[in-house]
């Protein structure tokens, strides 16, 4: 499967790895919108959002979780930052391999553009 994050995952692309366990790697993105901006993807290849099912309700938990850790562990947990999630084109979603954009260390405006 041509997939880029699968290959960051088989380590056949370089990436900047921030925390990896069995089910969850996060790394940094290349190019940052945000003091912090680092994708946590699960290892299983889930295209996008829509693609979730009720077998991935773990898998997702664990992502939030790692998340968080990397939130705490970068001082922006407190301060604040957000978890997105873009799905299909008009969201602006470019790599189908689900991801969460964990991005802070900046005021985050809301509505986001
Ligand atoms: P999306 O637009 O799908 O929500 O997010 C894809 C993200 O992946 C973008 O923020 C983009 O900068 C990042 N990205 C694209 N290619 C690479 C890459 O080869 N390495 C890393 N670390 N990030 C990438
Ligand atoms: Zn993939």
């Amino acid at each position: 499967m041509d997939c880029l994050f699968c290959k960051i995952i088989e380590r056949k692309i370089p990436a900047k790895i921030v925390y990896e366990d069995e089910h969850v790697l996060a790394f940094e993105d290349v190019n940052p919108q945000a003091p912090v901006h680092i994708l946590v993807i699960p290892k299983k290849h889930i295209s996008t959002s829509l693609e979730i099912t009720s077998d991935d309700n773990e898998l997702l938990g664990l992502m939030y979780q790692a998340a968080n850790k990397i939130a705490r562990d970068r001082n922006v947990a407190e301060r604040g930052f957000r978890l997105v999630m873009n799905c299909n084109r008009e969201a602006g979603q470019t790599v189908f391999h689900i991801h969460l954009h964990l991005l802070g260390g900046r005021i985050l405006h809301w509505p986001p553009g």
